[in-house]
């Protein structure tokens, strides 16, 4: 059986306690996994601590952390095969979403590495320099030890878009793995040694909440970097306060996508509907609320309706598959409780609804692709579900469609579908969201920051955004006046 060890200053290690990661299609055991004690926890701290102030780690020029992030790229790319394998059996991912997620982490890393070497760390401010008088700069230096936590629906992905921004801006960091999908951080732990990062400059352990608090409460950790459930963030929030801490969140969303009468109908009824059913609606950024313009609603339903027929909900290993099962018990429960509530409210279901259990299914947590029509009293218009459910409401025009998108405590993403890409720019500028698509859903660029507004977050991560995120800023004044009765200080106290 494959085992998931700790990672902790260059090692791979052991530990007492352990449990098994199971496959989400079949029930069967993927990996035992050894969880952390609290002593692996400190060592793990201080293991990033001492890297963060070793010579080796502090002086390394940042070409030759452009470098490492570049290897990091090319050996990802190298055990795709693997790596697609491990978290198609971990998370329930499709195969091509698996295949997806191992591209998109190697193109995030040298896409970083390129913005790493243009970096300047040290910039000089003309307008704020007077000759004769000082020359002013901006030094941006790397914030220190970082504890981060990832949630369970891109595993990889997630691991990359946190040790990323530590890489290149010099921090270093703790990171812990969602419970339910350690398995392919830690080959990407393997790839980090091979790609030559000194020792302790990421550290990797697994766990739960219990393990994640421990390492948040450590006081040698400068920055928090949280990526899960609004719920979860708060709490971490609240006590970050507690310790004035660096914080970046990336929270939960219920996403809006506007449908223009003026849309291409069948490029959009595909949207909507990839929108809300990649990965079995298990993504952050989902569109999971849709709003319809009342004149093309009719049409734009029925053929809705007719298409997410043709979604293949399947075991996540065969090719074909769209979409497979939910990650685990407790989520499908979540969701078919949803589903319950929506029907008790009297929303109106159009396809789906129900558990899959013929079959291979029986074995696993799959859901039906599911649509209900809604308006915004509905439990479902405005709470996040995470799963494959899709709450569809008509719109009068997109004046109701901007209000009622924004009236959410979420702000993550959002798109609008029209030919008319002038409109479609109108009504984008008016969602209160940190992402928005024209004529697309859930495509990312590492080059561009992705992140939310309101309660989906605090701060960015990709674009240099995402690194700026792990770099504190140093005002540095250098004096050029050296005559002591000039400077501007000396009237005032002499
Ligand atoms: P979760 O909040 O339950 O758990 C996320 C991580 O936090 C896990 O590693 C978990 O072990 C850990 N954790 C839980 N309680 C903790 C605590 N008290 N202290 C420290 N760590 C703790 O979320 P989840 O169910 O794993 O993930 C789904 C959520 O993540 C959804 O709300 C989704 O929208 C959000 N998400 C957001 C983004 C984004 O970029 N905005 C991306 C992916 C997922």
């Amino acid at each position: 059986m494959k085992e998931i060890k700790l990672f902790i200053n260059g090692d791979f290690r052991t530990s007492e306690k352990s449990f098994t990661s199971l496959n989400p299609a079949n029930g069967e055991t993927v990996a035992k996994v050894y969880l952390p004690s609290h002593k692996d926890i400190d060592q793990a701290v201080d293991a990033a601590e001492n890297a963060f102030y070793s010579l080796e780690w502090r002086g390394m020029d940042q070409n030759k952390r452009a470098e490492i992030l570049e290897k990091i790229s090319e050996k990802l790319k190298e055990r795709r095969n693997e790596l697609v394998e491990l978290e198609v059996a971990d998370s329930g991912s499709s195969l091509r979403k698996a295949k997806a997620d191992v591209a998109n982490a190697a193109s995030y890393f040298k896409v970083l590495a390129g913005q790493l070497r243009k970096f300047q760390f040290e910039v000089k401010d003309e307008n704020a320099s007077r000759a004769g008088f000082s020359h002013n700069y901006r030094v941006y230096e790397p914030v220190g030890v970082c504890a981060q936590i990832i949630p369970w629906n891109f595993p990889l992905v997630m691991a990359a878009w946190k040790i990323g921004p530590v890489i290149a801006s010099g921090s270093t960091s703790v990171l812990k793995t969602a419970e339910d999908t350690p398995v392919t951080a830690s080959i990407l732990a393997e790839i980090l040694n091979d790609a030559g990062l000194p020792k302790g400059v990421v550290n990797i352990i697994t766990g739960g909440a219990s393990e994640g608090e421990y390492l948040l409460a450590n006081k040698k950790v400068k920055k928090v970097a949280f990526t899960g459930s609004t719920a979860v963030g708060r709490k971490i929030m609240q006590n970050a306060g507690e310790r004035i801490q660096n914080l970046s969140l990336e929270l939960g969303g219920k996403s809006a996508n506007i449908v223009l009468d003026d849309a291409d109908l069948s490029i959009a009824v595909d949207g909507a509907l990839y929108a809300f059913l990649y990965h079995a609606g298990q993504a952050c950024d989902s569109g999971t609320r849709l709003f319809v313009e009342e004149k093309i609603y009719p049409e734009f339903k029925e053929a809705l309706v007719k298409r997410i027929k043709d979604v293949k909900v399947g075991l996540p290993t065969d090719p074909a598959t769209a979409y497979g099962p939910v990650v685990n018990k407790k989520q499908l429960d979540t969701i078919m409780g949803y589903i319950e509530t929506s029907k008790k409210e009297g929303a109106k279901l159009l396809a789906g609804g129900s558990r899959m259990t013929d079959g291979d299914f029986s074995k696993g947590y799959y859901i039906q692709p599911t649509l209900f029509e809604v308006t915004p009293d509905h439990t479902i218009f405005n709470e996040e579900i995470f799963g494959p459910v899709l709450a569809i409401t008509p719109v009068k025009n997109e004046t109701e469609a901007v209000k009622l998108a924004n009236q959410s405590v979420y702000g993550l993403a959002g798109a609008v579908w029209s030919k008319n890409q002038q409109r479609a720019i109108n009504v984008a500028k008016q969602l209160e969201t940190g992402m928005v698509w024209i004529n697309e859903y859930h495509l990312l660029n590492p080059g561009m920051p992705f992140g939310g507004y309101k309660q989906s977050g605090i701060g960015r991560e990709m674009g240099e955004e995402g690194m700026k995120a792990y770099l504190e800023v140093k005002h540095l004044w250098i004096s050029d006046c050296d005559e002591r009765a000039k400077k501007p200080w000396f009237d005032a106290i002499f």
